[in-house]
């Protein structure tokens, strides 16, 4: 049994030594100690299901053994940095993760982050092409650092960041967007932004296939083949952010770019895909990855051997345990209740994590093992709390 402080212990010490910046997802957060699989523990042991998977940074699942088992082992035997000396771990999960990815896209550099993963690939892109101008999205999220907040496009999420070279274009929203699901129509506005707004040559396009922070927000189909050949023609690099919808979340496909039709330059990644581990990469090609040797670049813990270890062994949980099939069969049957749940109720209540520049939409991002009966466990749940609201 847990011995520790109590939640509003917890809660105290927090106020007083961690940043007032600080905020919670609940009014009255739980004080989560122990977890398995999708389920959390508070402290009297009450069980949780987990329907936010720590923002989806859990994808096979809380405290799995294969996971748990290769950290232990791996921290028993050496954590390092990564810039002296050899040791197999980061490279046997680059090679890894390179085989998850079409086309050439088989370089790796290792972060600590998403917003790191991002940055580094801001920077690849306007050395590769000699540019600065970076388009992203209205409604992104992709990070908090100072690059990667100018690429940022809520603002809540920003302080006076001088947004140096970042246009952001139309969001293709297509349940709100004012061109409904015409992905092509709000291409245009990309092509706009590169006639009007530069001066003719952009260094990249960055999105998120789906916008996790903006609220799960799909891009309209047709939407990036259109935008490719305008940022191409501009000589642009194309990046894909996959820090919250890639690692086989969408079921359908590994990467949310695969589901429209368009090969990235870059693809950055981070939460997923280590399992709860702080572990980021960027995914470039050879060429692409050439320009980083006109200096010195290195990252003293992106890619030690713990993190890579955690990340090489949650990749083969997601393929011993069919894990994308499952978010394939599982997210599709949750998708089909949740829309029955919408035509039932004309508004819904906060239950899950909460998302979207007004906080009113629903994020639900369990880990990947989730299954037929925990769907049904929380639609039924949403069901009789928003029937009582
Ligand atoms: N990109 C996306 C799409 C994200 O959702 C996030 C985190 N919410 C980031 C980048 C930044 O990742 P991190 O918090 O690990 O820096």
């Amino acid at each position: 049994p847990y011995t520790g402080p109590t939640a509003d212990e917890i809660l105290a010490q927090r106020k007083e030594y961690l940043s007032p910046s600080m905020f919670y997802f609940y009014n009255k957060p739980l004080n989560i100690v122990d977890g398995k699989r999708q389920y959390l523990f508070d402290e009297s042991g009450r069980r949780y299901l987990d329907g936010f998977g720590g923002i989806a940074t859990v994808s096979c699942g809380h405290c799995h053994p294969d996971v748990v088992e290769a950290i232990v082992n791996q921290t028993k035997r050496i954590q390092h940095s990564t810039i002296l000396y050899l040791n197999h771990a980061i490279g046997d999960f680059a090679q890894a993760l390179a085989s998850k990815l079409p086309a050439n896209l088989k370089v790796v550099f290792f972060t600590n982050s998403g917003t790191e993963a991002n940055e580094l690939a801001m920077l690849i892109a306007r050395l590769y092409t000699g540019s600065h101008d970076i388009i992203s999205l209205r409604n992104a999220y992709h990070g908090n650092a100072a690059g990667t907040m100018g690429a940022t496009a809520q603002g809540n999420w920003k302080f006076n960041v001088i947004q140096s070279g970042v246009h952001h274009a139309v969001n293709p929203d297509p349940y709100r967007g004012v061109f409904g699901a015409d992905g092509e129509k709000y291409a245009n506005d990309v092509q706009d932004l590169i006639d009007f707004g530069t001066s003719g040559h952009v260094a990249g396009f960055m999105c998120e296939a789906i916008q996790g922070v903006g609220g799960i927000v799909e891009l309209a189909q047709g939407y990036l083949p259109a935008v490719y050949n305008s940022v191409k023609k501009a000589g642009g690099l194309f990046i894909a952010d996959e820090v919250q919808c890639g690692f086989a979340r969408t079921g359908s496909n590994f990467w949310g770019f695969e589901g429209h039709g368009v090969v990235p330059d870059i693809v950055t990644m981070a939460k997923g895909i280590g399992n709860g581990i702080p572990l980021g990469a960027v995914v470039t090609t050879p060429e692409v990855a050439e320009v980083l040797t006109r200096r010195n670049y290195f990252n003293t813990f992106g890619g030690n051997p713990v993190c890579t270890a955690a990340g090489l062994a949650v990749l083969k949980v997601i393929e011993k345990e069919k894990l994308q099939d499952n978010a394939f069969v599982v997210g599709s049957y949750l998708k089909e209740r949740l829309n029955a749940l919408k035509d039932k109720y004309e508004h819904l209540g906060v239950l899950i994590g909460k998302g979207g520049f007004y906080g009113n939409v629903f994020r639900i991002t369990p880990p990947l093992c989730f299954t037929k009966d925990d769907a049904d466990f929380l639609v039924d749940a949403m069901d009789y709390t928003i029937s009582k609201i």
